[in-house]
């Protein structure tokens, strides 16, 4: 028989990371900003005033240095390195190496000429003003005010044009010129900007260092700086420095003021989550600690925060698919070409995407492997081999594993990366009937995941024929929606594939029916199985964050929080021992709440205030904060915060076990409340074709009287489209997407009877309705 070409099964075959999304990868800013500084009475003495160099001044630097001048590439204005990095990903130059560049204001005397400080870093490079204050023997480093950077950069129209390469020369002795180690000593390329944030030139690092030795008038003149090493050789925080603070308190306090402030501020969320929600989303991963860069583009490193939310997912769902008579197995990752292109279109479909070991240590592989991009050519032909007669049926496996696809579109940590986590099944059942049934089995059980360990609500459904995995007869879905952007993000699908795989993969049995009659008449005595595919990657953790996260941070649903509670001391008195009642109180709190199974900690690090550990607990999530100090310990209470709401209480010591583990499950019941009330209000009943595009741009889900045809989804989709393009087509950041199919929703009831009953036709076409859709802008 004629197999459909496999290729575009597979290609289909992405239920969790196929959508395009919002094209923005974000990382930190590349210039950081404190508040502007008050302005002194005295006359400062100003920085010398120096003639703004252009473009083409840095050109010709270049050039007299005989360095080829670097090709100028040009781009729109961007605000940080988030949006830096999407420019240039437009620009193909995805995993450039991006820089930063910060300018920092020491302390001086209010009369005094200002010394300030120029750091050029790797983007990803930790900086710590405290450290280099320290370094540089100057005190409460600021990063600069706008004023100061016009003086220092007359060429920076905004602290967005920050550059080290337009600075006049010859530098002025009194800035002080830092230069990563990074940067340094590499050969690699790195961006900078030339004069506006508008343009990029690509450097060598050791390039960037001859260009700045010879603006600055000698080697000497540029410090290079070894970041990683200046923060590994620092001085822990001193703790207990009770006999230091007597001999100077005012200094110490000073210090303590100064770092407190400059610690917050590196911890602070710099994006606000309705204003730039691809800012945001990557601000709070980083620094809520969920992942790290890694210096591979697309690949992210899955810190404890966030892998314990994934095997909380892990652990759930594997007991229950256990329960199912689902049983775990391993398939290597790597694919041999033989049987990656056992379908000869497979290798066409996926070729950009795979990526192959070529080599072992120096020597050519005589036969390059592939790591797989999914499964189906691993798995299937062992079904075919394993599955000899009824009797072996059902087989039902699963894995837990990871697939490699080498995208070369922006990246998102959980929702596009080059690698990711996920659990793929892969079972084969006799009757259509059985496969039907675990189906929404499974389905289910991914609505679970969402609705009761994630706290996030989500509609299930079935995929309109455009959408579904085309190599299924059908596939089911849970789609969950993200308000702040108004998008719907597919969070987990289901699919019955029919015979369509056992066909081409030859996985059938005799009929346990036929007869020996039937076999001599010739009757063809085979059935092929009928096989589920079913899947759930680490997309859930960015749902989740995305669901919950505010403008302070993670909010963590209790049942995925590594740390559900945090003690935090209060009330201290400087002096040494005074304040041992407390943190002893804080560790008997700690150890009693985990003795009744709550994951908590007695936050007693040295060195950092109570509000500095309030802030950084409110920005990693701990769904829930106890404060506890002298008054609390006498009255037998200790004050309780919740993350979620801010909300306080008084909590008895004596019973706290209960107490907390009571408040522990309300948060996570008012989390899931109130992420189910905001879908809820994204909801929109739209009956006419002139609310569908207000509608979306109103970041609602659309709820629609839809006939289910294939080409009206695609005529939605562009005129939706087109309508959304019409008039914005200068404004890059206008919401352009047009609406696609999220799902037919199993509960038809909760969207009420059609208004005209019987009558009721499609939103797009004349034709009948059949059922309300669910269509949106999506991920
Ligand atoms: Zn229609």
């Amino acid at each position: 028989m004629l197999l459909r070409p496999l290729a575009v099964l597979l290609r289909a075959a992405r239920p969790l990371h196929q959508q395009q999304q919002q094209a923005r990868i974000v990382a930190t800013q590349h210039i950081r900003f404190y508040a502007s500084a008050p302005t002194p009475k005295k006359e400062r003495i100003p920085f010398p005033t120096m003639a703004a160099v252009s473009d083409s001044d840095v050109i010709a630097r270049f050039g007299a240095l005989n360095i080829s001048a670097p090709k100028v590439i040009e781009h729109a204005a961007v605000k940080g390195g988030a949006e830096w990095r999407a420019e240039l990903d437009k620009l193909g130059k995805t995993g450039v190496a991006i820089t930063k560049t910060l300018l920092f204001k020491p302390k001086t005397a209010k009369t005094a000429e200002p010394t300030p400080v120029l750091v050029v870093a790797k983007e990803d490079t930790e900086t710590s003003s405290g450290l280099i204050g320290n370094l540089l023997k100057l005190k409460e480093l600021r990063l600069a005010n706008e004023d100061l950077i016009k003086q220092v950069i007359p060429s920076a129209a905004s602290k967005d044009d920050v550059s080290p390469l337009p600075l006049p020369a010859p530098v002025p002795a009194t800035l002080f010129l830092l230069l990563d180690a990074a940067i340094a000593s590499s050969s690699e390329e790195f961006a900078l900007h030339l004069t506006t944030s508008a343009t990029t030139v690509l450097v060598k690092g050791t390039e960037v260092k001859a260009y700045l030795e010879s603006i600055a008038g000698s080697p000497e003149a540029v410090r290079v700086v070894d970041f990683v090493e200046l923060k590994a050789n620092a001085p822990a925080p001193a703790p207990k420095a009770a006999a230091a603070q007597k001999e100077a308190p005012k200094a110490a306090a000073a210090a303590a003021v100064a770092k407190k402030d400059d610690d917050l501020y590196e911890m602070a969320i710099q994006y606000k989550k309705d204003e730039d929600f691809p800012g945001w989303y990557t601000d709070v991963l980083i620094k809520g600690q969920m992942i790290d860069y890694y210096d591979i583009s697309g690949c992210y490193i899955l810190r404890p925060t966030s892998y314990t939310i994934w095997q909380t997912i892990q652990n759930w769902f594997d007991d229950e698919i256990k329960k199912l008579g689902v049983n775990d197995c391993y398939f290597p990752m790597f694919v041999s070409r033989a049987r990656l292109e056992r379908e000869k279109d497979h290798i066409e479909g996926f070729a950009p995407e795979v990526a192959w070991v070529t080599k072992a240590g120096s020597s050519d592989l005589e036969e390059h492997i592939a790591i797989r991009p999914t499964s189906e050519t691993v798995m299937y032909p062992y079904y075919a081999k394993w599955i000899k007669s009824h009797r072996d049926l059902p087989l039902k496996l699963n894995q837990w594993n990871s697939v490699v696809r080498w995208e070369f579109k922006n990246p998102q940590p959980f929702l596009r990366t080059r690698e990711f986590l996920w659990q793929e099944g892969h079972t084969a059942f006799l009757e259509k009937s059985e496969a039907d049934k675990e189906v929404r089995d499974i389905l289910d059980l991914y609505r679970r995941v969402y609705e009761e360990i994630l706290a996030v609500p989500v509609i299930p459904g079935i995929k309109s024929e455009n959408e579904k995995f085309a190599g299924a007869d059908y596939t089911t879905t849970v789609e969950g929606f993200i308000p702040t952007t108004g998008r719907g993000i597919q969070g987990g699908t289901s699919h019955h594939l029919g015979q369509n795989f056992s066909k081409m993969f030859d996985i059938y049995v005799e009929d346990p029916k036929a007869t020996a009659a039937d076999r001599e008449a010739g009757k063809d005595t085979k059935i092929n199985v009928f096989q589920n595919s079913w899947g759930l990657s680490t997309r859930t953790i960015g749902v989740m964050v995305m669901t919950h996260g505010d403008d302070q941070g993670l909010v963590f649903p209790p049942k995925v929080a590594l740390q559900q509670v945090a003690i935090v001391p209060v009330g201290l008195t400087k002096g040494e021992g005074k304040n041992d009642a407390i943190y002893e109180a804080c560790t008997k709190l700690e150890q009693e709440l985990k003795a009744g199974g709550i994951r908590a900690v007695a936050d007693l690090r040295d060195g950092y205030t109570p509000g500095w550990k309030f802030n950084d607990h409110e920005l990693r999530g701990t769904p829930l904060r106890l404060e506890l100090g002298p008054r609390d310990i006498a009255a037998g209470t200790t004050l309780a915060v919740r993350r979620y709401d801010n909300h306080k209480e008084s909590y008895p010591l004596n019973d706290i076990v209960n107490v907390v583990r009571k408040s522990l499950d309300d948060i996570q019941a008012a989390l899931y409340n109130r992420a189910l009330e905001k879908y809820n209000a994204s909801l929109r009943h739209t009956l006419k074709w002139e609310d569908v595009v207000p509608n979306l741009n109103a970041k609602s889900a659309l709820v629609i009287p839809w006939c289910e045809d294939p080409q009206c989804e695609d005529d939605i989709k562009d005129r939706s489209k087109a309508e959304s393009m019409a008039g914005q087509a200068e404004d890059s950041k206008a919401p352009s997407a047009g609406a696609k199919s999220l799902c037919l929703p199993f509960d038809q009831k909760r969207f009420g009877d059609f208004p005209d009953g019987e009558n009721q036709k499609c939103i797009q076409c004349d034709k009948k309705a059949k059922r309300w859709a669910l269509f949106g802008r999506s991920y």
